[in-house]
């Protein structure tokens, strides 16, 4: 039985967009590099090799992200994600992560990471004050992950979610992307493992990125589908939401969870009315909306001289230019629909 969920108002700061909408969050994706070839991220062509990727000169430098987020946090962010990409993949990763967690007014840095150097990283991560994270596996068969991801990494990924756990990083959120006839028949169980483990077990809504993903119409599941799949398996109790359960609707199946369940639904439901996002694309492009193809490069102010206060301008430009929500449902069936970000820049 599925019960009925109730949200809590968003907090409120400086930066308020045009629809009344609070913006304290950046999303920082670090490079489009990654260790892995997911389906949902890559054409099948790239996943065999021939994946474009960004210069050094294209990304931003450390100090250049660093003076970003500084100016974004004297203007009201409070809350920054490390995605990519894979961001532990950029060279001298903890390096800069060191120096932005020093950043005074930033109170909350996250990671979301593919979970392979997890294991490796993991101790200084939390070290250095990310304690937050959030790791993508979307099947527990090793041969299954393989197929998604092009690498044989179920192992190495499954002891990046051991040591995170065992490190006390709070929450844990495992993030899974829903996929008719590729890995729908693991719904429950991963449904059944917050049951045991304190995971936040997340189901996300398979969502069409251009030419830059093999997503199809039937491969795509929605939340409604998700849930009456799950709730066979016993009630899904609604949570309040936390203040870290971002767009999620979380849900405790029975009341013997020691975890929770996460539903993300971009499409079905969209969350665009509660959005307080922006994000910074690995080439240097704020970004309005992950489903919104409309970026501002930021390279030029960063790069001619400018002072902070042309930055805030443009971060200023961004919000202004935010839209109202994302008409990706609308689009969805029709030839052409979706957007053309690509995943590993834009960082989800
Ligand atoms: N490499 C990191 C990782 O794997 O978590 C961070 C980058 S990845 C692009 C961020 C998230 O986006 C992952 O949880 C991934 O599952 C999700 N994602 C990527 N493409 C997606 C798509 N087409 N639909 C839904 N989720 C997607």
């Amino acid at each position: 039985m599925i019960q009925n969920h109730t949200t809590v108002a968003p907090q409120r700061n400086g930066l308020i967009d045009l629809f009344a909408r609070s913006i304290s969050y950046l999303r920082v994706s670090l490079t489009d590099r990654c260790n892995l070839r997911c389906l949902y991220c890559v054409t099948e062509e790239e996943a065999s090799g021939c994946l474009t990727k960004l210069g050094h000169d294209e990304l931003l430098s450390y100090e250049e992200l660093l003076r970003v987020v500084r100016v974004a946090v004297a203007m009201g962010i409070t809350k920054v994600r490390l995605t990519g990409g894979e961001p532990l993949m950029r060279r001298n990763v903890m390096q800069f992560i060191r120096a932005l967690t020093r950043i005074e007014g930033l109170s909350d840095v996250r990671i979301t990471t593919n979970g392979v150097l997890l294991e490796r990283y993991g101790r200084e991560l939390y070290e250095a004050g990310v304690t937050k994270v959030n790791i993508s596996l979307d099947s527990f068969k090793p041969e299954r992950v393989a197929a998604i991801t092009g690498v044989d990494c179920f192992a190495q990924v499954w002891r990046g979610v051991e040591t995170a756990l065992a490190l006390g990083f709070s929450p844990v959120k495992l993030n899974m992307v829903a996929m008719r006839h590729i890995n729908d028949d693991e719904i429950a169980d991963f449904a059944r493992l917050s049951r045991l483990l304190p995971l936040q077990v997340r189901f996300i809504e398979f969502m069409p990125m251009g030419e830059s993903s093999r997503w199809s119409a039937d491969a795509y599941i929605s939340t409604d589908e998700i849930m009456a799949r799950i709730a066979v398996l016993g009630d899904l109790i609604p949570m309040t939401k936390g203040w870290h359960d971002g767009p999620a609707r979380v849900y405790r199946l029975g009341t013997d969870s020691v975890g929770s369940l996460g539903f993300i639904s971009p499409l079905s439901h969209h969350f665009c009315h509660r959005c307080n996002r922006l994000r910074l694309t690995s080439a240097g492009r704020l970004r309005f909306c992950l489903l919104h193809d409309n970026e501002i490069d930021l390279r030029p102010v960063l790069r001619d001289g400018s002072g902070d206060e042309a930055l805030r301008q443009v971060l200023l430009d961004a919000i202004r230019n935010k839209p109202e929500r994302h008409h990706l449902d609308e689009r969805l069936h029709r030839s052409g629909g979706g957007c053309h970000g690509r995943m590993s820049r834009i960082g989800g």
